[in-house]
């Protein structure tokens, strides 16, 4: 591919002011799109100008004078025979003034605004005319103003843009015949008329549903799905742990079983486990919304694999989860004679290194952790399936890389993804095109939906008369989430610890335990069984407390500051409580003045408890990549497409896909490499 250092005037400087854009090559170039168009191909006369108006005028200076207002400014009266307008310049050099003189003829360009008294162009773009009054050569085309800093100017695009349009041949890998059959433009004619548009069609440009713009972003859209898809194809080829057993320890587990499974859990344990059978590795996310019992379906899997004499790594978010995992899991599986293993960050050296050489030796079976797990050291005897809970804390890149690990004589392990996060059927068909889905849809018998409120933060001693009854005459639990306040761990613990001791003050009769993520994993765990142990009534804590946690004595939850945090993320905190047979209730307390937006939000948690429908609202109000969960990590960064904007092409992007991906594989890797350049860390595939 032509990197952009083989094009004129194209040094270091400029190329690393390109690479914060992350322009690399001259598609990179071609993909970067205009903010918006002016009209330099017409002289307008100024008595025509209209407030918006984005234009070229000539004119002689009459006046220029400094004015001293709330802001100094420089302002010129330009004169053109037909009328006036005020040029307005808040920043200026001495040589500025001097070049702005009355009696200069001046050529100049910007956005008509209405000023105090006339017209006016703030900091237009100008060129003095010469005296011989020779204009200068008015553009052929609409000039495009780039998105940049002021480090590269405007004709340093304009310069690159013209020598690519001139010296390479642009080249368009989606065949014709499937782009006629789409009528998509060619990739020719949409960037020109992106970069380059006549004037006659800059009005209709501005519509987003131009077909140059659409041809783009479907070329895009592909590419991403490619990208995920030709992963999926190439780990069918891999060979998988051979799982196929009489299933006598999962029979086992369920006559221990203090409940019955859901038909949901059935029929999803049915699919997992035809997969564990098939000499394909499984790529298997499972969504099930909070509190639908995944666990116990990863426990079912993982009994599969250890029956065959597999071991099973089990990988959450937070070390919190992870320890409740552990719990849970050693509940489940040490009645039938199964080693159960916690691999923290926190271990001591020794004791870090001991838990190494069981897993390696293949003394232990399952073991838990976080994404420590997947260091370098972390050596299995025979790993046969990997289970990733809540996934979306972890993002499409880091499931992607996990793919290899665990591969030993060319024998891949089985994946199951789990997420409570679900992921609305647009987005499962780019991001996560290489998974097969498989859903919980519907939660244990007996659950009383939570009843939420939505309150100001001063009527907080309300709520605390309501802790006081919950945790006293009820017996119940409850917890007091602080969520970030500034993006500072810091500051938010400070929060936390301050509630925790003012709730204390007023709550003296009641034990308050106090859990945050700066804590040593031996301390939350002492902190979290005593909650468990209802030694604690009320757990004040921070977002660590999100994902997982199921503490089914619990029935109240007040989340401060609850219009500062992502509707899914509330519904993840919500899920928290619920879990048991009776009435549980959520306060979403809010800091005042409100906004109608974050008003709304707040609506949507309180009048909803699918996960489904409140996926779908985040997805609308905040975009695919907070959906994600992934916005920093990069994955699905979009360029020209938009997932919600853009989404009636997905069904074309799949078909066509397919299509290109079998036929045309030389331009199914090209489309790949030019738009999705994390494909390349995805290492191996
Ligand atoms: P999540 O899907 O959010 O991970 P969990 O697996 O933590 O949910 O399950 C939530 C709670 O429901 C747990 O206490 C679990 O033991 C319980 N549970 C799971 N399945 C059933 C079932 N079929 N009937 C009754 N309770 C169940
Ligand atoms: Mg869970």
């Amino acid at each position: 591919m032509v990197t952009i250092d083989s094009l004129h005037g194209v040094n270091a400087k400029v190329i690393e002011q390109l690479d914060k854009l992350n322009i690399h090559t001259i598609y990179d170039m071609l993909f970067y799109l205009p903010l918006r168009y002016e009209d330099r191909t017409k002289i307008k006369q100024l008595a025509d100008l209209q407030v918006g108006d984005n234009t070229m005028v000539e004119g002689t200076i009459q006046a220029a004078e400094v004015k001293y207002g709330k802001k100094r400014s420089l302002i010129c009266m330009l004169e053109d025979g037909t009328g006036t307008i005020a040029l307005r310049f808040f920043h200026f050099y001495p040589a500025q003034r001097e070049a702005l003189k009355p009696g200069t003829k001046l050529r100049c360009s910007g956005e008509v605004r209405q000023g105090y008294h006339c017209l006016e162009l703030v900091h237009p773009q100008y060129e003095p005319l010469d005296y011989s009054n020779l204009s200068p050569d008015l553009a052929e085309h609409l000039t495009p103003i780039y998105r940049t800093n002021s480090k590269l100017s405007q004709t340093v695009f304009y310069s690159l843009i013209d020598q690519i349009f001139a010296k390479y041949e642009i080249i368009d890998y989606i065949p014709e015949i499937l782009r006629s059959k789409l009528n998509l433009l060619s990739l020719q004619e949409a960037v020109q008329i992106l970069h380059h548009p006549t004037p006659e069609i800059a009005p209709s440009l501005t519509d987003e549903n131009h077909p140059a713009r659409i041809r783009l972003a479907f070329e895009e859209l592909l590419a991403h799905h490619l990208s995920i898809y030709s992963l999926r194809a190439n780990s069918n080829k891999h060979n998988a742990a051979n799982l196929d057993n009489a299933g006598i320890l999962v029979q086992a587990l369920l006559a221990q079983l203090s409940f019955k499974l859901t038909a949901a859990q059935e029929l999803v344990i049915t699919e997992i486990n035809s997969d564990l059978r098939s000499t394909n590795p499984m790529q298997r996310l499972l969504q099930g919304d909070v509190g639908s019992g995944k666990t116990i379906v990863a426990a079912i899997s993982a009994l599969q694999a250890i029956e065959s004499g597999y071991q099973v790594a089990v990988m959450a978010p937070t070390e919190l989860l992870s320890e409740q995992h552990t719990r849970t899991f050693t509940q489940w599986l040490e009645p039938l004679g199964i080693k159960v293993t916690w691999l923290t960050g926190s271990l001591t050296k020794k004791k870090r290194e001991q838990t190494l050489a069981i897993i390696l030796a293949g003394q232990v079976s399952l073991v838990i952790g976080t994404h420590a797990l997947f260091q370098k050291d972390v050596e299995f005897h025979k790993l046969g399936l990997v289970i990733i809970d809540e996934q979306h804390r972890f993002g499409v890149h880091q499931r992607l890389a996990l793919r290899n690990k665990g591969n030993q004589d060319g024998v891949y392990p089985h994946q199951l993804i789990m997420t409570a996060t679900p992921i609305p059927r647009t987005l499962a068909m780019t991001a996560y095109a290489d998974l097969d889905t498989s859903i919980i849809d519907e939660l244990p018998p007996g659950r009383t939906p939570v009843t939420t409120v939505v309150m100001p933060n001063t009527r907080r001693s309300e709520v605390v008369e309501r802790i006081k009854n919950v945790c006293t005459n009820e017996a119940r639990q409850a917890y007091w989430v602080c969520p970030l306040i500034e993006e500072s761990e810091t500051l938010q613990l400070q929060a936390a610890e301050e509630t925790a001791t003012k709730l204390q003050e007023s709550l003296p009769e009641l034990q308050i335990g106090l859990v945050h993520g700066r804590m040593k994993s031996k301390e939350k765990e002492q902190v979290m069984d005593a909650f468990i142990t209802k030694e604690i009534h009320l757990l004040v804590a921070t977002t660590v407390i999100e994902v997982g946690v199921d503490i089914p004595n619990s029935s109240l939850m007040i989340i401060e500051n609850a219009e500062r945090l992502g509707l899914s993320q509330l519904h993840q905190l919500r899920g928290r409580v619920g879990r048991g047979a009776i009435q549980s209730y959520c306060v979403l307390l809010y800091q005042q003045p409100l906004s109608e937006v974050a008003k709304s939000r707040l609506g949507i948690i309180r009048d909803n408890h699918d996960g489904f429908v409140i996926a779908q609202h985040d997805l609308d109000i905040r975009g695919p990549g907070e959906v994600l969960g992934t916005k920093q990590k990069g994955v699905m960064n979009l360029r020209v497409a938009d997932v919600r904007r853009d989404k009636d092409l997905l069904n074309d992007v799949v078909e066509i896909g397919k299509i290109i991906f079998n036929d045309y594989p030389e331009q199914c890797q090209a489309l790949i490499e030019r738009w999705v350049k994390e494909s390349l860390h995805y290492g191996e595939v």
